[in-house]
Formats: structure tokens, sequence, C-alpha cells
């Protein structure tokens, strides 16, 4: 599985979808290093949107400071969070689960720097750039509709995880950390199984229907790609 995320220019602002995995507990993941090479500053960064708080979308928006402190990475940036979202992940029961330690080191800092910035699911960012709900994976997940020069384009975020549930959008990741103590906690990859595959099953359609380039954060490199539909069946197009 990949862990992708995108920047995007529009109106003169530079937009992070998404910050990946991050650094800590020895994960391997170089976004620092990817902006550099495409000559993107960490203070050149306007706005991140988070798509959904789970830790693979959230780890570089802190690193560490050198103390054992987080420090935000974009210092300049806003973030763009949904209040459904952030009020269901920053219950106790997660704040306090070691699984979730993430949030108090990813996401809880943004609020105390008063980077955190609370949009509605459909908030247009440019004229270019309009959030989306897609809840199911999580609450408040939320992708964004790119509309430029004549074409479209869907940022999807985890409304699918591999191509294969293009045929299959009943099919959903498995939860390698389910937990009979506390089932709730332990949902991570979708919290809502029904309402992902109604999520899913919608997106592909729509997109086999106008022919939008889908922009997704796990599929393999590079992602993305189209939907056909032929005798009532939908197709993967790379
Ligand atoms: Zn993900």
């Amino acid at each position: 599985m990949s862990f992708t995320y995108y920047l995007v220019r529009s109106e003169h602002k530079t937009i992070l979808v998404d910050t990946g995995v991050g650094t800590r507990s020895g994960r391997k993941s170089h976004l620092d290093k990817t902006l550099l090479d495409m000559q993107v500053a960490p203070e050149d960064i306007d706005l991140v949107v988070l798509t959904h708080l789970h830790f693979d979308h959230v780890g570089w928006n802190t690193v560490d400071a050198g103390d054992g402190t987080p420090r935000v990475f974009f210092p300049r940036a806003q973030f763009l969070v949904q209040q459904t979202e952030w009020d269901y992940w920053m219950r106790p029961k997660f704040l306090t689960h070691p699984w979730f330690k993430y949030l108090t080191q990813c996401v809880l800092p943004l609020q105390e720097t008063g980077q955190l910035q609370f949009v509605e699911p459909d908030a247009a960012l440019t004229a270019d750039l309009t959030l989306r709900p897609l809840a199911g994976h999580t609450p408040g997940q939320v992708g964004i509709e790119i509309v430029s020069a004549g074409q479209k384009a869907s940022i999807i975020a985890d409304v699918s995880h591999h191509p294969m549930q293009i045929d299959h959008p009943e099919w959903s990741l498995d939860n390698p950390y389910w937990s009979a103590d506390d089932p709730e906690a332990s949902r991570l990859v979708n919290v809502d199984v029904a309402q992902a595959i109604a999520t899913r099953t919608r997106i592909f359609n729509e997109a086999a229907d106008d022919g939008r380039l889908l922009m997704t954060c796990h599929w393999n490199y590079p992602s993305m790609g189209r939907i056909r539909r032929r005798k009532g069946k939908l197709f993967f197009e790379g």
C-alpha cells in the first residue's frame, strides 16, 4: 500500500493535503525531503487540509523540537479540520489510549499554536478547490474537488484503499487493531463500514459518469486513475 499526499497550488496559495506518517516510532517518511526537492520550504505552505485524523495523514504536522516536545513543522500554515472529526477523536478514550498517542503529538499542538481552523465540509478553498464530505472511513472525512482548465479531479482521501474495490466496493480493509476490550477505539480502518461502502460506491459511479480523475491516498503509485463503465460494470483505468 502506498502513502500519497498532494501539494496543490491555486490562487497563489500553496496547499498541502495531509502530512503522512511522520518519523516517530522509527517510521521512514520523507515529506520534508520531497518538499525540498520541489523547492518548497515548510514556511511556504499556506494551508494544510487534513482529510481526516488517522495517524498516517497527520504525521508531519509536528516534529520533535529536540527535547521531546512537538513543534509544528509548517509555521505559517492554517490546518483545516472538520469539527465532527475533531470532536470524535478528541475524546478521553482516544487521547489516553496508547495507540492514539499521535493525537497528542501531532494534532493537539495545532490548537495550542492557534493554527487549527474548523471549516465546513463543503467549504470553497479557492475558485478551483472545494472541500467535499466523504464520511464513512471516519465521521468527518473530507476530500477536495478540483475543477481547473475545464478538467475535473477529486482527491478522495481514504474512500478507497485499493483499485480492486472498483469491482468490489463492498470489500473493506480488515482491521488489524480490533480489540474486544474496546471495539470503538480499535476501529482504525473504517469507523462506519456500511457508510464507507455507500460513499465508495457513490464516488466510483460519479467518476465513471463524468470521467474525472480520482486521486487517492493509498492506491499504489501513482495513486490515481480514472474509472470506465462498460456493459454496466466499472473498470479501473490507470
Ligand atoms: Zn490512510
